[in-house]
């Protein structure tokens, strides 16, 4: 029997609803979001995470700095969200240009307003089994299990990928919900192997396909981060025939994505919680 598809685009949109009244009883929430230079990519998903928090009814500001911005220009504007009064969450999209630090960037940003949980300070309670703000992506995947009725306890789940972004959030993520976690990366001897024992796989690398069907454990869910745009249009990490022996499978497009900005919009609420001290940011 097929995967039954873990539909992100329906949950994500009923998420937005929810995200939407909430802001709606909270009267204002701003949100500013941060490009620097012009990639493409870049552009579409500020574009994306832009109309999303507008139509959730998110003050949101849009700023675009020219690529030649200096480090100095970007870290003080940071400060400056930082001290906005209108503003409760800021966004600094990533990959910044070369002549820019990000990880400067990303520490100038006031924890409490990280809407990313890039911060060291949202990393770390991550880790520590305390979450604050926590990256959208993963955030995403966890809802979907948790829509789909796949609770981790006790299973394996095995995350393939260690980014900041995704990989290490999920991996945390999956050991707070009491998964027996397994992270793999470029140097894992050998993946298929791994894989085969996973009751839980999120794959995040961008390497189209790599997640094939006979590394999927039968009745596994399966998550597929991982988008690369191809001349045959966006490809993910997981091979379409894996949907032949997974139990749940997100489908790419449609799946994780939707979801990341759901979240991201949830995080921007939290973010106006904490900053009106109806959620507690426990400080330094
Ligand atoms: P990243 O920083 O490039 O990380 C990729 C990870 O994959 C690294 O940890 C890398 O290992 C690992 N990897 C590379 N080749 C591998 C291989 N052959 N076998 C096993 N692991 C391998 O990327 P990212 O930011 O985490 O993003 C991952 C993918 O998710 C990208 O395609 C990105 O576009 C996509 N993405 C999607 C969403 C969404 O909403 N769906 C959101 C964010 C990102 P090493 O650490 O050893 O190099």
């Amino acid at each position: 029997m097929p995967a039954t598809l873990m539909d992100g685009k329906a949950l994500a949109e009923r998420l937005r609803g929810e995200v939407t009244r909430e802001i709606a009883a909270l009267g204002h929430v701003g949100l500013a979001t941060v490009l620097v230079g012009d990639d493409p990519a870049s552009d579409v998903y500020i574009r994306l995470k832009q109309r999303a928090a507008t139509e959730a009814g998110i003050d949101a500001r849009d700023i675009r700095l020219d690529a030649s911005t200096s480090e100095d220009e970007v870290l003080a504007l940071v400060h400056d969200l930082n001290d906005d009064a209108e503003i409760d969450g800021i966004l600094v999209q990533l990959p910044l240009p070369s002549q820019i630090d990000e990880t400067r960037v990303t520490y100038a940003v006031a924890p409490h307003k990280d809407v990313d949980g890039f911060h060291p300070v949202n990393a770390g309670n991550l880790y520590l089994g305390t979450p604050l703000h926590v990256p959208a992506t993963p955030a995403g995947c966890m809802a979907l299990l948790a829509e789909y009725g796949v609770d981790p306890k006790g299973k394996n789940a095995v995350v393939i990928g260690r980014s900041e972004i995704v990989g290490r959030p999920a991996a945390m993520l999956l050991l707070q919900a009491h998964a027996t976690v397994t992270i793999c990366h470029s140097r894992t001897a050998d993946l298929a192997a791994e894989v085969r024992r996973a009751d839980i796989v999120v794959a995040a690398v961008g390497v189209p396909g790599i997640v094939t069907a006979d590394m999927v454990k039968p009745g596994a869910a399966i998550l597929d981060v991982g988008l690369t745009r191809t001349e045959e249009g966006i490809r993910g990490d997981v091979d379409p025939a894996v949907a032949d022996v997974a139990g749940l499978l997100t489908p790419m497009p449609g799946g994780t994505g939707p979801m990341t900005i759901a979240l991201l919009l949830e995080s921007a609420v939290k973010a106006a919680r904490y900053r009106r001290g109806l959620l507690a940011y426990p400080t330094l």
